[in-house]
């Protein structure tokens, strides 16, 4: 390359003098002329310039080995420069021109076109200026045309001169341009050679650095450490991946020794690794690699693990290279995946669902041990890389087919979905399966995992508890009691049709999440507000007591209550109470039978007391007749020899008149008897009352008349009557007998009969004794009554009344009494019109 350089620089030099001495040759005819001139015609000013301009050339061309190349050619270049404007200046002449652009040229050509611009410039300043000062006539050209033309020897002399020039010039050039040619072809191909060789040797150091900075960069950049050693085993470089794998600084490192240095490693199995089988000591004493040692490095009471190479380093001054990493972390996933795995095979082993992993295809990558047990092989390695259809039964295997299928193209998980299968039993179950796709890094679907679980018991549970709360549905819906179930707060849980009906609303809906004590039971009956806090059914609940109740009032939806009996009874779950079922009957009804037989109960007691108090005075009644009976049938008995007849006769015929009594006196308990049971047919028919009354009238003639009493019936119309007619006779009976009985001699009995509305108002009257107010209240009542006796000394029973009330109110009518004591009485009761 330096080589090259000088060459040039010869070459330029060279070239150089060349010109220096070619423009000695062109300036030289100018200084014969300037001195031919300076002889003939006197000193001139611009013939110094001639001579100074000779002169150094000429000094330059003897002293060109002194002077330095560029110096020489940029006084070569402005000489040439000078000498065309001179050649200007005095003639005018082109040959200025081309004297200035071989000027030029040269510094062009040597050191580049910067330079040759500035020349240029100059030049054309300089013949610009020439020119200017020319027409101004500042400086006049040496030369006159017009006269040199006139003068032969000025001819002879530009003409020779510029022969001269033109040949020099000619033969410099032509000289030059060869050479110059010559010259320039060979700097060309020196040059090139140069730049190549130039560029390749910058290149070749490029890439040193280059490969420098790389080994650099890799070297101290590498996670690997990297330490390397002399033949001694001085560690003389390491990377500061080295420093931070051995937890060591890199100034340390420099002054270990690796045949001194006990770096404490450990193997695998926790024994200590002898520092003979270090892979740095052992690599620089055996001379051979010892690759991929697996050491524990023991730090700070934690143990790092790395894998440690080192192989001899065939170079001088070199003994072995070590490099190592970090497998800690890779130790510990591998460690980890190992605990994962082992732990994921026994959940394989273990889970009672069936877990499967398969690829696109379906094929089974691994599955869980239940699902091998369950389609009859013993292992579930035995079924790895097996499709369904070699498991399953066909159809099935089908069915499980098309759906991973559309998982793998739809990329989206199946969920929930029921299958069907055989156990190993061959017998029918239900799996619930769910299915996933699997995505590789890229999102790709690789395959799917599905866990399907065995469902067949909790079904049959769930159809038992179906079909159990189906039951339930139906006791409850079926019952006529309402019946609802509430939580803690009170709120409807659950309400049955009867529920819903009792309480007037529609549906369950009405009642389910509302509160059952402001909807139903929110007053009491007398519509007062009933607190929930004075609820029995939520105190109830409280307390987690059974309660019943029958004095409350439910109330519905249309605003009304009745009254209700309930029962209600704690929900408890898993030991804690969670609400009450409350069962409820509409005990309307009930209440309304109850409150009757209440007064039935109350009647029927004061009833017995009256039988108990009638039958006593019965008995008396009866004892009497029958103890003058028997006494005077004794009398008979132990006298009849002693008596007379006609005493016998009187004793007989009291006798015959006490028992006429005594029957007659059965008689009428026996029909009261049964009128009061109700035994006695009731036969109504139609019944003309005149005509029965005046029937009647005429059988008690003889009784009134014995009194001379007149009985008058005043009926003259006929009424007819719809009533039976055995009662009525006897109700007619009775109270006329009455009339009779209690009526003082040659008093008068009236019988009158009229019509209101439907009604028949019978009247019997009477002007006897009359009867008290305190007796009128009691009359018809048997026990109460005393049977008075008559003004003819009539014995009675006292229950005629009685049995005339009875028959009166078995047709519907009543009747009543108007009388007044000693005046008489009004004995009136009504019997129903004969619509006929
Ligand atoms: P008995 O006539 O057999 O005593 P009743 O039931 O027929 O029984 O009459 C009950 C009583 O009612 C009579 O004892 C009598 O005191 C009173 N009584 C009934 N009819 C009359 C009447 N017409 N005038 C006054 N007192 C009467």
């Amino acid at each position: 390359m330096d080589n090259i350089k000088k060459e040039i620089n010869n070459i330029r030099e060279q070239l150089i003098n060349y010109s220096s001495f070619s423009i000695v040759i062109l300036v030289s005819p100018f200084i014969a002329l300037s001195i031919v001139n300076v002889i003939k015609s006197g000193w001139h000013s611009m013939y110094i310039l001639y001579f100074v301009e000779f002169f150094i050339i000429s000094l330059l061309f003897l002293f060109r080995k002194k002077v330095s190349t560029i110096f020489k050619a940029h006084i070569i270049a402005s000489l040439f420069i000078i000498t065309g404007l001179l050649g200007n200046l005095f003639f005018s002449l082109s040959g200025g021109y081309f004297l200035c652009l071989i000027g030029i040229a040269l510094i062009t050509l040597f050191y580049g076109k910067i330079n040759g611009i500035i020349y240029s410039l100059i030049s054309l300043l300089g013949y610009i200026l020439i020119e200017v000062l020319n027409n101004y006539g500042e400086i006049e050209r040496n030369i006159d045309f017009n006269k040199f033309n006139n003068n032969f020897e000025a001819w002879i002399n530009s003409i020779f001169t510029l022969m001269l020039m033109a040949v020099v010039l000619i033969f410099s050039i032509s000289f030059f341009y060869d050479y110059f040619i010559g010259l320039i072809t060979e700097l060309n191909s020196k040059n090139k050679e140069m730049n190549k060789l130039n560029n390749d040797y910058q290149l070749a150091l490029k890439k040193i650095e280059e490969s420098e900075i790389k080994y650099k960069t890799i070297f101290q950049t590498l996670e690997e450490g990297i330490i390397i050693t002399d033949p001694d085993g001085n560690i003389i470089d390491c990377n500061n991946a080295s420093e931070n794998l051995l937890e060591v600084s890199k100034e340390q490192l420099l002054h270990f020794n690796l045949h001194k240095q006990d770096w404490g490693f450990i193997k695998p199995d926790f024994t200590p690794l002898l520092k003979e089988e270090c892979p740095g000591k052992k690599a620089l004493d055996e001379g051979i690699p010892i690759l991929n040692v697996e050491t524990g490095y023991i730090r700070e009471d934690k143990i790092k693990w790395l894998i440690i190479s080192s192989a001899p380093l065939e170079l001088d001054g070199y003994g072995v290279f070590l490099t190592f990493h970090d497998i800690t972390e890779i130790k510990k996933q591998e460690e980890d995946r190992d605990v994962f795995n082992r732990n994921f095979e026994a959940f394989l082993d273990h889970i009672t669902d069936f877990v499967y992993f398969k690829d696109k295809n379906s094929q089974l990558v691994f599955c869980s041990q239940s699902l091998a047990h369950v389609t009859g092989f013993n292992n579930w390695r035995d079924i790895i890389g097996k499709h369904d259809f070699e498991i399953f039964p066909h159809d099935d295997a089908q069915i499980y087919y098309e759906e991973e299928k559309t998982i793998i193209k739809e990329r989206k998980p199946l969920l929930g979905k029921i299958d069907s299968f055989y156990d190993e039993n061959g017998e029918k179950g239900y799996v619930q399966t769910n299915k996933w796709p699997l995505f590789n890094d890229n999102n790709d679907v690789i395959g799917i995992f599905g866990i399907s679980r065995n469902i067949t018991e909790q079904r049959k549970e769930k159809e038992i508890l179906k079909e159990r709360e189906e039951k339930i549905s139906l006791l409850l819906n079926s019952t006529a009691e309402g019946i609802y179930g509430v939580d803690l707060s009170s709120n409807c849980t659950f309400a049955n049709k009867s529920c819903v009906e009792i309480l007037g609303f529609n549906s369950e809906e009405d009642f389910l999440g509302k509160n059952m004590h402001n909807l139903i039971h929110h007053s009491y009956e007398n519509k007062t507000c009933m607190d929930v806090k004075s609820c029995k059914i939520f105190k109830a609940i409280l307390k987690g007591e059974g309660i019943h109740a029958d004095d409350e009032v439910f109330w519905k939806k249309d605003g009304t209550c009745f009254p209700v009996e309930y029962y209600s009874y704690p929900q408890i779950k898993n030991g804690e109470i969670i609400g009450a079922v409350i069962t409820f009957t509409n005990i309307t009804e009930r209440k309304a039978i109850e409150k009757q037989l209440l007064k039935y109960a109350k009647d029927l007691k004061v009833l017995n007391s009256d039988k108990d108090k009638f039958i006593r005075i019965l008995a008396h009644d009866l004892k009497s007749p029958f103890t003058s009976l028997i006494g005077f049938s004794e009398l008979l008995l132990n006298n009849l020899n002693n008596l007379d007849v006609y005493t016998i006769k009187e004793y007989v015929s009291f006798i015959n008149e006490t028992s006429n009594k005594t029957f007659s006196l059965l008689e009428e308990i026996l029909l009261w008897l049964n009128a009061q049971s109700g035994n006695l047919k009731f036969e109504p028919s139609k019944i003309e009352i005149q005509e029965l009354i005046s029937n009647i009238v005429s059988d008690l003639k003889l009784s009134a008349e014995s009194k001379e009493i007149s009985l008058v019936s005043n009926i003259s119309e006929k009424i007819y009557a719809n009533a039976d007619t055995n009662m009525l006779r006897t109700i007619l009976r009775n109270l006329i007998s009455n009339a009779i009985k209690f009526t003082n001699y040659k008093g008068e009995i009236h019988i009158n009969a009229e019509t209101i509305n439907n009604e028949i108002i019978i009247t019997v009257s009477d002007n006897g004794i009359g009867i008290s107010e305190d007796n009128i209240k009691i009359i018809f009542d048997p026990v109460q009554v005393n049977s008075r006796i008559g003004t003819g000394g009539e014995k009675g029973t006292g229950l005629g009344l009685s049995i005339c009330k009875e028959f009166v109110e078995k047709h519907g009518g009543k009747i009543w009494i108007e009388s007044q004591e000693f005046k008489g009485s009004d004995f009136k009761f009504t019997m129903p019109l004969s619509k006929d």
